[in-house]
């Protein structure tokens, strides 16, 4: 396979001692001095143009000082190896973190405005270019207490939540699991134990769940106690802020309406038996009378095919201009500027990422192409980011990064084309077949797995609230019931599974955070399933979307391409196309046994 493409940073900065770099820094610290000089605690007497002025060079020094912050990023993930670039990273982020603080009194100050006077300033027609941005800021204003209240809550937090938190990451760190195997027993920390669920060899996968099962079964009164603390805490604030519902202060900091998520997820719900089909096929593949839920993550076919690079290139590029020329001219940019960074090498980041930095400079993907199909559709999966944030350079800096719900939308459409395309591909049946499998699965977990683990932390907070502290085991009892409800009878749910829900980190960070990971997923492939209705006359609409950047809320992104995110038809579209994967799933297992 010939090398993939590196890419050239040189445009940002010509090296990690480019004089430049420590200059503009400097410049720019020395601009947020000013600008603190100039407007703290005056923002609330400024008139509106005056108070344009200000969020315009707001925005400037915010803007201005991506640069550095990227150029240290990405050298260090080209290269970690190089003391000098973990260095710049360290240094570039304490410059960044001091201009910031010079800089957080303005949006403190906006939030506190009164509305009256927050309505006279956007009057002013450039303010009023900044509406979306502005309005999310004072979105938690009717849930803010008195400052000092705010400050003693804060500051209690450090012993509070944050130090539950604390205690979870530092146990959940320090825990090894001990796994007996043919009679040597193997000690590992958490990723490797679970690492071990990807076993060809099921008697690893078993070995390791026991293993996983005692080690959090041994810690059990710990995770048990940090649960209902946090929940009672978070019971606590949502009362004293007015937050009426557990999930409500999450839906309003990612700008959702608490309807349309659950119509979402309630479609998801009414589809788990699409789940259980593809596990009953699985089980069918995997030669198996029974799947337990160690055999959930078991490999199926290795792969025989080796994509070389050109031929990634062109397979993903090819399908973007298929959809649309403009979008396959943006794809191709990548490649002729090099903005793209695709060769496996000592010292460099593993996984993959697009960092899209500011509207007036172009994005860099980093990824390591080994050339199986999965790093195919991860090229294309990058790009989508790339193409999203070169088309939203018409948005100002404040609004050009999509809000969350929107933050896939192109890398996951973008898959989707290149997916078709792979399989459209003259395949030997069994690669067919694993590829499917993969996507299929890699869905599932996004779009599955997190709906029935949204809906156990809703059982845990509602039963929180109206119980009073957990016993463990009723914990584990919502746990297992979640999970299973998703499986159907495809999978059996051993007893060793119902403590697992113990060691997921969002549960204990960010609550309710995990349906924004089936939101995203499955708002995209439901729009999809709208381009295959109606082809091309989808395509200029579907720009638009992208054209947005974060400049409007995703309900009020979709309903300016015709789309009404509150219906539930809309997430069926999408549910369908999953649906139909797995149908192609079950034709393809066909084939292959045919051929066997
Ligand atoms: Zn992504």
């Amino acid at each position: 396979m010939t090398t993939p493409v590196t890419w050239d940073l040189s445009d940002l900065y010509v090296g990690v001692e480019d004089p430049k770099l420590i200059a503009d820094l400097d410049r720019l610290d020395a601009r947020a001095a000013r600008f603190a000089e100039a407007y703290r605690g005056k923002v609330g007497q400024l008139s509106p143009p005056d108070f344009a002025a200000a969020l315009v060079e707001y925005e400037a020094i915010q803007r201005d000082v991506q640069n550095p912050g990227a150029f240290a990023q990405l050298v260090f993930a080209a290269d970690s190896l190089d003391p000098a670039h973990g260095a710049l990273v360290q240094l570039v982020q304490e410059r960044e973190v001091a201009i910031g603080r010079q800089l957080l009194f303005f949006s403190l100050e906006i939030v506190e405005l009164p509305d009256d006077h927050f309505a006279r300033l956007l009057e002013d027609p450039t303010v009023a270019e900044y509406r979306h941005y502005l309005e999310h800021l004072r979105s938690e204003r009717p849930h803010r207490l008195t400052e000092p209240e705010e400050r003693i809550l804060l500051e209690k937090s450090i012993t509070g939540r944050s130090a539950f938190q604390r205690l979870f990451d530092e146990t959940i760190g320090a825990a090894t699991f001990k796994m007996e195997l043919h009679g040597a027993t193997q000690e590992m920390n958490l990723s490797e134990i679970l690492d071990k669920q990807h076993d060809a060899d099921r008697a690893v996968r078993a070995a390791s769940a026991a293993a996983l099962t005692a080690g959090l079964e041994e810690r059990s009164r710990i995770f048990s106690y940090i649960t209902n603390t946090l929940a009672h805490d978070k019971a606590v604030d949502d009362r004293l802020t007015r937050f009426s519902h557990p999930e409500a202060s999450r839906h309003l900091s990612d700008e959702v309406d608490t309807d349309t998520v659950h119509t979402m997820l309630d479609a998801c719900v009414d589809h788990f038996g699409t789940v259980a089909r593809y596990y009953h096929l699985k089980r069918e593949m995997l030669g198996l009378d029974r799947l337990y839920h160690y055999d959930r993550y078991a490999p199926l076919f290795p792969e025989e095919s080796v994509t070389p690079w050109e031929e990634a290139r062109d397979i993903v590029v090819d399908a973007y201009t298929r959809f649309s020329p403009t979008v396959g001219d943006l794809a191709r940019r990548f490649f002729d500027q090099r903005w793209i960074d695709a060769e496996v090498r000592a010292g460099k980041r593993g996984g993959a990422f697009c960092m899209g930095i500011a509207p007036d400079w172009h994005p860099y993907v980093l990824m390591n192409y080994l050339g199986k199909q999965r790093d195919v559709l991860t090229l294309a999966h990058e790009l989508g980011h790339g193409i999203h944030d070169l088309l939203a350079t018409g948005q100002h800096f404040l609004e050009y990064h999509p809000s969350l719900a929107a933050a896939e939308t192109a890398s996951v459409f973008g898959e989707m084309l290149t997916f078709d395309a792979l399989l459209a591909r003259d395949l030997p049946a069994r690669d067919r077949l694993s590829l499917l499998t993969e996507q299929i699965e890699g869905i599932f977990a996004t779009v599955f797995r997190q709906t029935a683990m949204y809906r156990f932390e809703q059982c845990v907070h509602t039963a929180r609230r109206e119980e009073g502290e957990l016993p463990i085991d009723r914990i584990n009892a919502l746990w297992q019931e979640s999970i299973q409800a998703m499986f159907g009878d495809s999978v059996v749910m051993g007893e060793g599974h119902r403590v697992w829900w113990m060691y997921v980190p969002h549960f204990i960070h960010t609550p309710f955070y995990v349906y924004a990971y089936a939101f995203g997923q499955l708002l995209v492939i439901a729009l999809y399933a709208r381009y295959q209705r109606e082809g091309q006359e989808f395509v200029p609409r579907y720009l638009d979307i992208l054209r947005a950047g974060g400049s409007k809320r995703p309900a009020d992104l979709m309903a300016g391409a015709g789309i009404d995110i509150s219906q539930r038809a809309f997430w069926e579209d999408g549910l369908r196309v999953v649906d139909s994967m797995v149908t192609r799933a079950e034709e393809a297992w066909r084939e292959v046994e045919a051929i066997a």
